[in-house]
This record gives structure tokens, C-alpha cells and sequence, in this order.
């Protein structure tokens, strides 16, 4: 790839309806696309989360955008070169893409140590400079002090950390991860995560990051595709996929819901929280109010009155509280609903609530139709 090819102004990546069939699929079948008609950008300096659940297609578009599976079907641009399009014979290997690669267990240079490994990629920098460079970096995961260490006397948590800082050394333009974090202990995760992303924020490389967990593409991503069986549901920015998902499927993978049902009247819903607006639903449609946790908000805690919301039982989450609360509709109809308030809030059972809604994380969608 020459310098005098690429477009300075180009998107560090672009894939243009791009699909791709194993010949021997599992899963969905073997005539089931695992990439079904995808198409993205990744701008420069931007992180990309590809979320979704296990065998939606994520590590397939992943190993596309970097050659190591062959391209079947549409266009894979990196920096506005074209280095893969079937249609015309365009096809440039793995390792003529420039693009940094972690996986979810990347093997290291057994007979490195840690330093080398870091530097084995800065072979373009004079020898001090690649040192200085390859422990800067080392500093930066904090594991200056594994540095004359070698891979075989490291846990398989620092190992992974080893592998995250020899890809990052090089601050290549193009960074793609799959799932890196997944090796981790829960102890040690969050805090890598913090160290990565502001490693390739400081870089500038633009990033491609695989996951199934909700929870971190929220953390690490400036946009989210949320894939399902090989295509994008919903791309946009963390905010937008949590606070005005496009379909139940969105609303579902970042967390649990309370369901109500509901029909449209006077373009809202009554629900026993309060009436919900339902823009774009037709008058009279049967709909889903869907509300998360923390939409449910306690007004108030009264002694018990017979007949009004009341507790079911509460626990600590640590972060948060669950509240189960019993609600009724204006026929009677009872419901229990699951509410997180923020600390230690554990109202007793039978206690009476006063109780509000956040609309923002409140959704209604058309009501699912019922089993044949
Ligand atoms: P994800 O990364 O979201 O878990 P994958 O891209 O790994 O999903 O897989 C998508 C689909 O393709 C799944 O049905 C999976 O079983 C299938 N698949 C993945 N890799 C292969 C392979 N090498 N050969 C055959 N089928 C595969």
C-alpha cells in the first residue's frame, strides 16, 4: 500500500455490503449467510464496538476487514484503498493491510521477553527509540516491571496484557480486536479496558472491537453496531442504541425490561405508572411498553393502603437496589415489576409507593404477535 494511494481524507475503514458464507456452516445452516449484506465506515480516531450475541457474525466481519478470510462478496476499503472487491479481482493479503490484531488469547514470542515482544513491531525506529517506546507502553498496562520476563512465567491474564501492548506499540492506524478482554479476570478487566482505550485514544488509531458484552462496548465505544444473525440491527453512538433503540431485540441486549401491555389511545398508552406517549403508533394498536429498571422511579414510601403499588420485596445489588413492586392497571389487572434505585434503598414488604417514570428509558413497540 503506498502512501500515494491512500486518501488523507478517506475513512480508516469502509465495508460495503459485504457477505460472507462458510461453505461448512454450523449453526444457522450452511446456506445461512454468517455476514448478511453489511455495510460500515470507521472513521479516523473512532472506536467501533461490533456487539452482539455468540454466532451473529462479529469475528466473521472482523477477520474480513483484516484478510484473513476471504472476501466473497462486496467492498473493504482501508483508507480509502480498495483492498478487497471480488467483482473486480482486488484482493490484498493479511499482511499488506497494516492493521494491528488482538484476539481473545494472542500467543507470544516464546523466545522474547516481555520488552521484546512489545518492540518486536517498531522495527522501523532506531534501536533507543524503539526501547524508550516499547516501555512507554509497558508503563501504560502497567507491566514495567514483567519487562525481562518471559511469556512462559506469566499468567494467561498477563500474557493477554503482553499481546494488547505489542499490538498497540506501533500505533497503527487501523486497530481490530476480538473480544481481548474476554481472558480476564472481572478484577483486572475494567481496569485494562481503561488503559486500552486511552492508549489508542492517544494513538489516534481508529478501532474495530468485537464483544458480546453490553456493558463494555458501552464503556469503550464511540459508536455500537448491534448485530443479529449476520446483519446490523442498530448503529449509532452508545447514548442512541440505550435511549432509542429501534426494535425490542436493542432494547433487550443492554439490560432486563419490565413489560407492560397497552393499546394506543389519544397517541398514548395508560399504563399504572402514568400514561406513556407512543409516537408513530397507530390509534388503537396494541403495543409493549417496555420500560427498563431504573425508569421506575419511588416518589415516595407510605404506610400500607389497601389496593396501591406496593413492595414485594427489595435487595441489595451492590451498586444498586432491586425493588420487586406489585402495580395494578385501572381494570385491576396486576403486575410485578423489577425497579434499581441507586444505593442502599431497601423499602420493607407491604410498604405503599408512590411511584414515577423516566420517559427516556421507557419504549413501546408493537405488541409481539402471540404464539400459534
Ligand atoms: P460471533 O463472532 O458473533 O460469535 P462468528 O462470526 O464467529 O460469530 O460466527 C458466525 C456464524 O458463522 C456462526 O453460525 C458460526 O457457527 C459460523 N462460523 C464461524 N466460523 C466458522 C468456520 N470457520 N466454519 C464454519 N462456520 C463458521
Amino acid at each position: 500500500m503506498s502512501a500515494a494511494e491512500l486518501q488523507p481524507n478517506a475513512q480508516m475503514l469502509e465495508m460495503s455490503h459485504v457477505s460472507h458464507r462458510y461453505r461448512d456452516g454450523p449453526g444457522r445452516g450452511a446456506a445461512a449467510a454468517a455476514v448478511d449484506d453489511v455495510s460500515l465506515e470507521v472513521g479516523p480516531d473512532e472506536v467501533l464496538c461490533l456487539l452482539g450475541p455468540s454466532g451473529c457474525g462479529k469475528s466473521t466481519l472482523l477477520r474480513l476487514a483484516a484478510g484473513l478470510e476471504r472476501l466473497q462478496e462486496g467492498r473493504i476499503r482501508l483508507r480509502g484503498l480498495t483492498v478487497a472487491d471480488p467483482a473486480s479481482g482486488i484482493w490484498l493479503p493479511a499482511e499488506r493491510r497494516k492493521v494491528g490484531l488482538v484476539f481473545q488469547d494472542s500467543a507470544l514470542f516464546p523466545h522474547l521477553n516481555v520488552l521484546g515482544n512489545v518492540a518486536f513491531g517498531l522495527d522501523r525506529l532506531k534501536p533507543a527509540e524503539r526501547e524508550r517506546r516499547a516501555r512507554a507502553l509497558l508503563e501504560q498496562l502497567h507491566l514495567a516491571e514483567y519487562a525481562r520476563v518471559f511469556p512462559h512465567q506469566l499468567s494467561g491474564g498477563q500474557q493477554q496484557r503482553v499481546a494488547l501492548a505489542r499490538a498497540l506499540a506501533p500505533a497503527p492506524p487501523l486497530m481490530l480486536m476480538d473480544e481481548p478482554f474476554a481472558s480476564l479476570d472481572t478484577s483486572l478487566r475494567s481496569q485494562v479496558r481503561d488503559d486500552v482505550l486511552h492508549t489508542l485514544k492517544a494513538s489516534g488509531s481508529a478501532t474495530v472491537l468485537v464483544t458480546h458484552d453490553p456493558e463494555e462496548a458501552l464503556f469503550m465505544a464511540d459508536r455500537i453496531a448491534l448485530m443479529q444473525a449476520g446483519r446490523i440491527v442498530q448503529i449509532g453512538t452508545p447514548e442512541q442504541l440505550y435511549c432509542k433503540p429501534v426494535n425490542r431485540f436493542v432494547a433487550r441486549f443492554f439490560g432486563e425490561l419490565n413489560e407492560l401491555p397497552g393499546r394506543v389511545e389519544g397517541g398514548a398508552v395508560r399504563t399504572p405508572l402514568g400514561p406513556v406517549a407512543a409516537p408513530g403508533h397507530p390509534e388503537g394498536a396494541s403495543v409493549s411498553v417496555l420500560l427498563r429498571p431504573e425508569a421506575v422511579r419511588i416518589v415516595r414510601i407510605r404506610e400500607a393502603a389497601a389496593g396501591g403499588s406496593h413492595v414485594l420485596a427489595s435487595r441489595l445489588l451492590g451498586r444498586y437496589s432491586l425493588i420487586h413492586l406489585c402495580v395494578h392497571d385501572e381494570d385491576g389487572r396486576e403486575y410485578h415489576l423489577h425497579a434499581h434505585v441507586p444505593g442502599v434503598q431497601l423499602p420493607a414488604p407491604g410498604q405503599c409507593v408512590e411511584l414515577a417514570l423516566d420517559e427516556s428509558q421507557v419504549f413501546v413497540f408493537p405488541a409481539e404477535a402471540a404464539a400459534v
